[in-house]
C-alpha cells in the first residue's frame, strides 16, 4: 500500500492539472481526491449532505453525544486504510485492542453473575497462520475438536488453490459450502451466523462463501490481520476531515450540501457536466462517482443504460442495517473490545464508553449495537426496535439489566436506519461489480461496491478511491481524457 501511494507522488507533474469532480465525500471519494491531489490534479469534492463520511458519518444530539451511522472496526488486514492514517500523521487515533475475537455466550454467566464470553486469543509471539490455529485450538467452549478438524479439512481446497478457488466459491452461499465440504451444521450455527452478520449484515444462508474465504484468507495469512482497532472518536472529525484537509492544502476543493441531480452528456456520450439540485451546473475535465450503487443506478443517463458495464449494476442492491446507541446509568461490562452477540436479532456490539477514548465515561455504559439482518425491521418504529433490542439484552445481561428494575437503567437511545447500505453480497454477486475504469473516457467509478479485493468495507472504499485516482491519472498521462478546451470551462458552479 505504501508503494502504491508513492506512485502518485512520483508521477510526472501534469502540464495541465485536471479539474476532477468527485461525487461524494465518503471514504472512497475522499481517498480518490487525496490521491488525485498527490498526483498534481485538482479534485473538487461534491457532497450532498452537511456531514463528511457517508456510511461513516456521525453527528451530535442535543446533549452533545455523538450518533454514528455504524459501529466501525478497523483491522490489521486493512493495508490502505492503515497507510492512509500514516500518510495523514494520525496513526495514534487508532486504538488497537488485544488480538482476540470475543463471542457472547447467551444464557451463561460467570460465577459472580456477569455475562460470560468465549475468547479466541491469538498469541503475540507466533506468526500467521500459527497464531490463528492456536487461537482456534485453545477454544473448546464453542466447537469440539472433531468439529474443528472437519472445518479445517473443508478449508484445504482454499489453501491449495488460493484466490482462484476463493472466487469460484462465489456461486455458493456459506451454508451450501459448509454442507458440500461436510462441515457439521453446528460450526455454522456457533460461529458463521455471527461472522456472516458482521461481514455483510445477512445470514450464512444468503451470504456468498467468497466473502468469508476472503476474510479468513487475510486473517490466516497476516499475523496482525484479525487484530481490531476502534477510532478514538467520530469518523468525520477524526478521519474524514484530515483527508479533506490534505487535498485542500494541495489545491483541491470541498463543497458540502451539493447534491447532484443528473449527469448531462455530450453527443458522444461523454459527460458534459453535472446538474446540481439547486439548478446550477458543475463542469470538469473528468468525473468520479462514489455514490452508493443504488443512487448511481437511479442517476444513470438513459444513453448509458444499455452499455453492459452499466447494465450489470442492476445485479447489485444495498442491504438494510440498523445502528443502535443505548446509554445506561451504570457500567454493564468491563470488556474493552468488539463483542459478537450471537443473538438472533443483533450482530456485533461494543461498550463505546470503554473502547473509544472520545466517548469515554468511567461510570456509565454506551452500547453501540448493529441490528442485523434488518430487512423485517427497517420499516418498524424506533420504539419497536428498541423493545426488541432490550429483549435480546435481557438475555445477554440477565443480572446486569435485571427486569425487576434493580439493574442498570436505560437513560436514552438513538436509532440510525440505513435502508440501503453496502451491496448485499449474496452468492453470485462478484460478476456484477464494476471496475473503476468505465467505457466513458471522462467518467470513473469508486465506492466499496466496485471491484477490488477487500469486500464492501472501509478498506474496500479507500482502496477503490485510490484505484480510481490511479486509473484517472494514468488516463491523463495517456491523453485519453477529452479535455475541456477553454480554461474557464474547468469546474465552475
Ligand atoms: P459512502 O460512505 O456511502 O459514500 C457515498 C457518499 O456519496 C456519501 O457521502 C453520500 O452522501 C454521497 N452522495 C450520495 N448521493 C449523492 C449525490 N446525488 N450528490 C452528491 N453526493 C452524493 N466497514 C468496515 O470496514 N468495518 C466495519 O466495522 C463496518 N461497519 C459498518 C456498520 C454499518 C452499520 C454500516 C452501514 C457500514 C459498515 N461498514 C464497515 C462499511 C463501510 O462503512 C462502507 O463500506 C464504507 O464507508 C463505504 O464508503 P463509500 O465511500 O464507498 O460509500
Amino acid at each position: 500500500a505504501a508503494a502504491f501511494s508513492q506512485t502518485f507522488i512520483n508521477m510526472p507533474r501534469p502540464s495541465r492539472p485536471l479539474k476532477v469532480a468527485v461525487i461524494g465525500a465518503g471514504l472512497a471519494g475522499l481517498s480518490c481526491a487525496k490521491y488525485l491531489s498527490d498526483a498534481g490534479h485538482n479534485p473538487v469534492v461534491l457532497e450532498a449532505r452537511d456531514v463528511l463520511g457517508g456510511k461513516v458519518a456521525a453527528w451530535q444530539d442535543k446533549d452533545g453525544d455523538w450518533i454514528e451511522t455504524g459501529l466501525h472496526i478497523f483491522f490489521g488486514a486493512y493495508p490502505n486504510v492503515n497507510q492512509m492514517f500514516t500518510e495523514l500523521g494520525i496513526r495514534d487515533r487508532l486504538q488497537w485492542k488485544s488480538h482476540s475475537m470475543i463471542f457472547a455466550m447467551p444464557g451463561q454467566q460467570t460465577a459472580d453473575g456477569f455475562q460470560r464470553f468465549s475468547r479466541f486469543d491469538f498469541p503475540d509471539l507466533l506468526p500467521a497462520p500459527l497464531n490463528g490455529l492456536v487461537a482456534i485450538l485453545l477454544n473448546n467452549e464453542m466447537l469440539t475438536f472433531p468439529e474443528k478438524i472437519q472445518f479445517g479439512i473443508g478449508l484445504i481446497p482454499a489453501i491449495l488453490f488460493g484466490q482462484k478457488y476463493v472466487e469460484e466459491c462465489d456461486s455458493l452461499t456459506v451454508t451450501e459450502w459448509m454442507t458440500k465440504q461436510g462441515v457439521p451444521d453446528r460450526v455454522n450455527d456457533e460461529v458463521f451466523i455471527a461472522m456472516a452478520k458482521a461481514l455483510n449484515f445477512i445470514d450464512p444462508d444468503n451470504l456468498s462463501m467468497t466473502v468469508v474465504l476472503t476474510a479468513l484468507n487475510r486473517f490466516l495469512q497476516e499475523t496482525h490481520g484479525s487484530k481490531m482497532a476502534f477510532l478514538d472518536g467520530p469518523p468525520p472529525t477524526r478521519l474524514c476531515q484530515p483527508m479533506a484537509d490534505h487535498m485542500i492544502a494541495r489545491g483541491g476543493e470541498l463543497r458540502m450540501n451539493q447534491r447532484i441531480s443528473s449527469i448531462l452528456l455530450n453527443d458522444d456520450k461523454t459527460v458534459r457536466g453535472l446538474k446540481m439540485q439547486d439548478g446550477s451546473m458543475v463542469e470538469a475535465d473528468a468525473y468520479v462517482s462514489t455514490m452508493p450503487v443504488d443512487v448511481l443506478k437511479l442517476m444513470l443517463p438513459e444513453e448509458w443504460r444499455p452499455i453492459p458495464y452499466f447494465e450489470k449494476l442492476s445485479g447489485l442492491t444495498g442491504v438494510p442495517v440498523i445502528n443502535i446507541h443505548l446509554w445506561f446509568d451504570r457500567k454493564l461490562t468491563t470488556v474493552d473490545h468488539l463483542l459478537f452477540s450471537r443473538s438472533p436479532l443483533l450482530s456485533v456490539y461494543a461498550d463505546m464508553s470503554l473502547t473509544c477514548k472520545g466517548y469515554r465515561d468511567d461510570d456509565k455504559s454506551m452500547l453501540e449495537l448493529v441490528f442485523a439482518p434488518a430487512k423485517d425491521w427497517i420499516g418498524r418504529s424506533d420504539e419497536d426496535i428498541i423493545d426488541a433490542t432490550m429483549g435480546e439484552l435481557y438475555r445477554l445481561f440477565p443480572n446486569e439489566l435485571a427486569r425487576d428494575g434493580s439493574g442498570a437503567k436505560l437513560l436514552k437511545y438513538a436509532v440510525v436506519k440505513t435502508p440501503l447500505s453496502v451491496y448485499e453480497a449474496t452468492a453470485g454477486r462478484e460478476m456484477y461489480r464494476p471496475e473503476q475504469t468505465s467505457p466513458i473516457p471522462n467518467f470513473f467509478l469508486a465506492g466499496c461496491f466496485t471491484k477490488q479485493k477487500y469486500l464492501a468495507s472501509m478498506e474496500g472504499a479507500t482502496f477503490s478511491g485510490k484505484l480510481a485516482a490511479r486509473a484517472l491519472a494514468d488516463a491523463a498521462i495517456a491523453g485519453t481524457i477529452p479535455l475541456k478546451e477553454k480554461e474557464s470551462s474547468a469546474v465552475a458552479a
